[in-house]
């Protein structure tokens, strides 16, 4: 079926962003942590506020499909690609400051650069945060979270954008977080910035604790493969990789994708996955799991784009 979008309204767009930095046919391999996915009809890298709500007016106006991609770390793209725009965040929309206790932030910062820049300056609360490698925007999002810490607890608050919306400010309440959730996992807004409140701490001790946290990770995940971190949630109770283990799936193999033998909750890309390869093994993943402990798995990573064959 024909798009009721062309690829000339694509090229329009292109030339009404005035600080973005536009790819026709961008292979998401290059733009996701697993280095898997087909292309994206148009990647845009927006800057600027105002080019943001241009491109979000814009697409809403002449249906054509977004999404807005923070540093492609959780997400699977299939191995067509996506229709459509693909939004990034950079420029003035990935920096951050600080003022007294409390950091704003960006979507687009990296949230690692974020925890240490923070350390440094003596503030306490996003050590947690140092190994993950999303973005500000996608740690608001999925809520992300390691060591006994997730970016709720120091959120007060995030400023969203939609189509034909003003921005607007969202409380912490309002953003319903839970487990790897919250309530923008719903809707089609655009997190622009995130404010965090911070406590006074010692950089020092700040500066160890995170290098700690750098070395368990270094010890104990697959850091130097390319993967999209743990796959699945963890089911109340239990740990995932724990569940795969036991259901033997530890090292298991679907051409390129491979459960990784240091972490079973993540799968990496052992060179030449294909999206497919990644998919087949999550299911084989989750039927072994099901068949051993009568737990279903249910997948933490986005699974986003097409089909080849679509
Ligand atoms: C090696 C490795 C280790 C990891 N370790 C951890 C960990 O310890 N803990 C953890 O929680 N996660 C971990 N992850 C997963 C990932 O880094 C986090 O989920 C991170 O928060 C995703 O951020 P991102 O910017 O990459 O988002 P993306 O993967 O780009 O996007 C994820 C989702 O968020 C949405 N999104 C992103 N930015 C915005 C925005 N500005 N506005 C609206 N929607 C947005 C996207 O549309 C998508 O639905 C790991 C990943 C890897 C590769």
């Amino acid at each position: 079926m024909r798009e009721p979008w062309s690829r000339a309204s694509l090229e329009r767009l292109a030339t009404l962003l005035e600080h973005a930095e536009c790819r026709f046919a961008a292979p998401m391999v290059a733009h996701t942590s697993f280095q898997i996915g087909g292309p994206a009809d148009l990647l845009v890298c927006v800057t600027t506020q105002a080019d943001l709500e241009r491109a979000l007016d814009y697409c809403a106006g002449e249906r054509v499909p977004w999404m807005l991609l923070g540093r492609g770390t959780n997400v699977l793209v299939r191995d067509g690609g996506v229709r459509g725009v693909v939004l990034t965040l950079g420029g003035e929309l990935g920096t951050y400051r600080f003022d007294g206790n409390t950091a704003t932030a960006g979507a687009g910062a990296p949230l690692g650069a974020l925890a240490r820049a923070a350390g440094n300056r003596g503030l306490a609360g996003l050590e947690f945060a140092c190994g993950i490698p999303g973005s500000v925007g996608g740690a608001v999002v999925m809520n992300a979270g390691a060591y006994h810490g997730q970016f709720s607890d120091v959120v007060a608050s995030v400023t969203v954008v939609g189509a034909g919306q003003a921005p607007c400010r969202l409380d912490r309440h309002e953003l319903e977080f839970g487990y790897r959730w919250s309530s923008l996992q719903q809707g089609m807004a655009v997190v622009l910035e995130a404010k965090c409140e911070l406590r006074p701490g010692d950089p020092v001790a700040l500066g160890a604790i995170m290098a700690e946290l750098d070395a368990k990770r270094r010890a104990k995940q697959p850091v130097g493969l390319p993967s999209a971190g743990s796959v699945f949630k963890r089911p109340p109770g239990h740990y995932a990789s724990h569940l795969i283990e036991a259901a033997g799936c530890k090292g298991r193999r679907r051409g390129g994708a491979q459960v990784s033998p240091l972490h079973a909750g993540f799968i990496v890309n052992t060179g030449n996955a294909t999206s497919q390869d990644v998919l087949a093994l999550m299911a084989e993943v989750q039927a072994a799991v099901y068949a051993r402990s009568g737990i279903m798995l249910e997948p933490e990573i986005k699974i986003i784009g097409e089909d080849l064959d679509e």
